[in-house]
């Protein structure tokens, strides 16, 4: 953290005391609701100024204002700027109602079933716009393991705090008077560079068990540790993941995965045994093979960072064809070797069972899975240099997707596949092709099983080509393989 020396220090004897209160020596426990002073930090004492938040923010927290209305910036975006890191989205809190909220913006969108939240559209940004919300009560809907199923009573400015996940999420920028409200220890937190979930961690993990994904991505993040209590149950509840819709997890794990820490992500997952709840075949296939995987995996994920540092674009598809090819790739062999499954069909089928598997935990939506197993299917073509099927591949819409793919196998060392990249490599430079190595000259081509697919995931209806002939398309076939 910088240039934010002094604050910190002056107000940790309040939030000592604080911590002290909510232990229960001082604060009775009675009908009227407990009323707790934050520790407010005047804008002399921090870092964060105006020309830190987005325009459009600022006119929402001002417009909000000037209705009448509480309104904070709150969040990731206060944590980011006093940990000196760029805020990725600028999230605001109100005491206005949604219904207040939307009559005060002219592009504004409800969303959210659990709970509203507003999508205010200024300009090219969106920002999200809650509710104060009110606290668990016993009124609230939950499932069988504690997992909060409803949520939709709105609170104070105090009880919306105690509702956020950890406490260096829980700081609160009041656009009145540029000071920073800290109702559960956050500044403290951050001056320890310690992630503590606010309350019993226990019961809030149980509430929402993807607060246990996003301890060890925030974590990660702001290169904190997590508190030794935030830490100690998440092994114990690892497995409450499974109670999360697969769409949400999707979600997380593109945060988690998509992301300049996506490695050390890996890490902190497989070590709190979270991991094997997302992408439990590539969890097994990290146990079994090891290093070979591991490799794989990591080069896979550090490339993601890397381009995403380079401000270059990502796709899910190539990060989930890399999870999950470790996994594809043993059914692929079994299904040919031990089965005696002809290629095409080999690899149809362990496609399908891989996603299909996967899909019981995270849902990939068909955009992403529909070029990944392109990516796969393309693979084996790159055994095929001979001819016009060189061309043909290097025209096809996902050439460079596939290319990638075999370059990051061969770089992470399977037999045979860095010397094929290489080939492809020159066979992309020039009019002529490179020269073939000797062992190639005698073996016949590989079949070419996707040049035209019929519907993804089908099985190639048609008969192996005898080598060289041509192949008619049937009407209403697509030519060429990709689908863009
Ligand atoms: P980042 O945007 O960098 O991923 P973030 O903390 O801002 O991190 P968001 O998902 O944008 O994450 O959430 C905004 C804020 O909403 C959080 O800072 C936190 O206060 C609150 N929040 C988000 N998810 C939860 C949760 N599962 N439980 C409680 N509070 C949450
Ligand atoms: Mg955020």
């Amino acid at each position: 953290m910088t240039g934010q020396g002094g604050f910190i220090v002056k107000f940790f004897t309040r939030a000592a005391a604080w911590f002290g209160a909510q232990s229960g020596n001082e604060v009775k426990e009675d009908k009227e609701p407990i009323i707790i002073e934050p520790l407010r930090i005047p804008r002399d004492q921090h870092p964060i100024s105006r020309s830190n938040i987005s325009n459009g923010s600022l006119k929402v927290l001002y417009t909000l204002k000037d209705a009448g209305h509480e309104a904070y910036l709150v969040g990731g975006a206060v944590r980011d700027l006093l940990a000196d890191i760029e805020p990725k989205d600028f999230d605001i809190a109100t005491s206005a109602h949604p219904d207040e909220i939307r009559r005060l913006f002219r592009s504004c969108r409800l969303v959210g079933r659990r709970f509203l939240i507003a999508h205010v559209r200024m300009g090219e940004e969106i920002l999200e716009v809650t509710t104060f919300r009110g606290p668990i009560t016993d009124s609230h809907e939950r499932d069988e393991t504690g997992r909060i199923l409803s949520d939709n009573v709105y609170g104070t400015l105090q009880e919306d705090a105690f509702r956020r996940d950890f406490t260096v999420n829980a700081l609160y920028y009041d656009i009145r008077d540029f000071s920073i409200v800290d109702f559960a220890g956050g500044v403290e937190d951050l001056r320890q560079r310690s992630l503590r979930l606010i309350g019993d961690p226990e019961l809030r993990y149980r509430e929402d068990p993807v607060r246990m994904l996003r301890a060890v991505r925030i974590a990660n993040k702001l290169g904190f540790s997590i508190a030794k209590d935030t830490a100690e149950p998440i092994h114990r509840l690892a497995s409450l993941l499974r109670e999360i819709p697969p769409a949400r997890l999707f979600d997380e794990v593109l945060k988690l995965f998509l992301s300049r820490d996506a490695v050390a992500n890996l890490k902190g997952l497989r070590k709190y045994g979270l991991f094997s709840h997302l992408l439990p075949l590539t969890d097994e296939a990290l146990d079994a093979d090891g290093p070979s995987v591991e490799t794989l995996i990591n080069r896979a994920l550090a490339n993601t960072a890397a381009r995403i540092v380079a401000d270059q674009p990502v796709t899910p598809a190539f990060l989930f064809a890399a999870m999950l090819w470790p996994a594809y790739a043993k059914r692929l062999e079994q299904l040919e070797r031990k089965q005696g499954h002809a290629p095409p069909v080999a690899q149809v089928q362990a496609a399908e069972e891989v996603i299909a598997h996967q899909q019981l935990r995270i849902a990939i939506p068909k955009r992403f899975s529909l070029p990944m197993r392109e990516i796969w299917s393309l693979q084996p073509r790159f055994e095929n240099r001979r001819g016009a099927r060189v061309k043909r591949l290097l025209s096809h819409p996902r050439f460079r997707a596939a290319y990638d793919f075999l370059l990051l196998r061969g770089q992470s060392g399977e037999p045979g596949a860095m010397e094929l990249a290489e080939w492809w490599t020159q066979a992309q430079k020039g009019e002529d092709l490179p020269p073939l190595p000797r062992e190639d000259h005698g073996r016949g081509p590989a079949p070419e099983q996707d040049e035209a697919p019929g519907a993804p995931g089908e099985a190639p209806k048609k008969k192996r080509r005898r080598r060289g002939g041509r192949r008619r398309r049937k009407p209403g076939e697509a030519p060429g393989g990709g689908e863009g």
